[in-house]
């Protein structure tokens, strides 16, 4: 089947059950059932970031703005169906590596169509962090000053800005599933930068409904995208991005 019939499958599952789903994941943080389409059999464990993205990086840390604390994400699993996980998701992105393989990106740049895809692909990503930082509490950060009221938060609760509060982070959640079961990304293709890179390094970065960019050393091709913010021109974007990454890794000293 091809990907866009799988995708099809994908966007409706989300439709017909997004609300069941948010509802359950609100109630019981650590439920076991599908983050996206709440099935409760045949679970599988889904990887925030997909291995093959920090192949040859292992021992990185995936860094993301928490309450000014380093969150690792390289070995953390959320349960996904067997279908969501393998059949959809897992194609999705033997798809686009498939793309970002046959595709010199330094001389031509991606169709709209895999753009819109790979817009997707990191919406899911997206959606993925909101669920796990809802299943995280505080208190299991290292480094982090242990305060006894808040050790059980979530960590979701300390992200973002400037509303932390449940109703917004659970608004939020609620939105960026239903992302998933917008077919199309068009409006959001200025929004996506795509940056062609020498780097070996695998870089990432990521502020919780705010914006992330990943860098795949191994294609030469990075990518930073808002998620919510809007441009009349791709350009501006870029420049934007620029200036997010560039007081990132000097904030770093790297
Ligand atoms: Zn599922």
């Amino acid at each position: 089947m091809s990907i866009n019939l799988k995708l099809v499958q994908f966007r409706k599952k989300i439709r017909v059950n997004q609300k069941k789903v948010i509802d359950t994941i609100i109630g019981d943080h650590s439920t076991q059932s599908c983050i996206f389409c709440g099935e409760t059999s045949f679970l599988t464990k889904e990887h925030v970031i997909p291995q093959w993205v920090y192949n040859r990086c292992t021992k990185r840390t995936f860094v993301t703005t928490t309450n000014g604390v380093s969150q690792t994400y390289n070995k953390t699993t959320l349960p996904a169906c067997k279908d969501c996980n393998s059949n959809i998701l897992g194609a999705l992105e033997r798809h686009l590596k498939h793309e970002f393989e046959k595709t010199d990106a330094s001389i031509q740049g991606f169709s709209n169509e895999t753009l819109e895809l790979i817009i997707l692909w990191l919406q899911t990503l997206e959606y993925k962090f909101q669920v796990l930082d809802l299943r995280r509490n505080l208190n299991k950060v290292k480094g982090a000053d242990y305060i006894p009221f808040i050790g059980k938060m979530p960590i979701s609760m300390f992200q973002g800005s400037p509303d932390t509060s449940p109703a917004k982070v659970f608004s939020n959640l609620r939105a960026s599933l239903k992302a998933l079961s917008i077919k199309s990304k068009s409006k959001k293709l200025n929004s996506l930068c795509v940056i062609y890179t020498k780097n070996q390094d695998f870089h990432f970065f990521h502020a919780s409904n705010e914006f992330i960019f990943i860098e795949l050393a191994e294609y030469g091709v990075a990518f930073f995208f808002f998620y919510n913010r809007i441009f009349d021109d791709n350009a501006d974007a870029i420049i934007a991005a620029r200036e997010i990454v560039e007081d990132h890794y000097s904030d770093k000293g790297t």
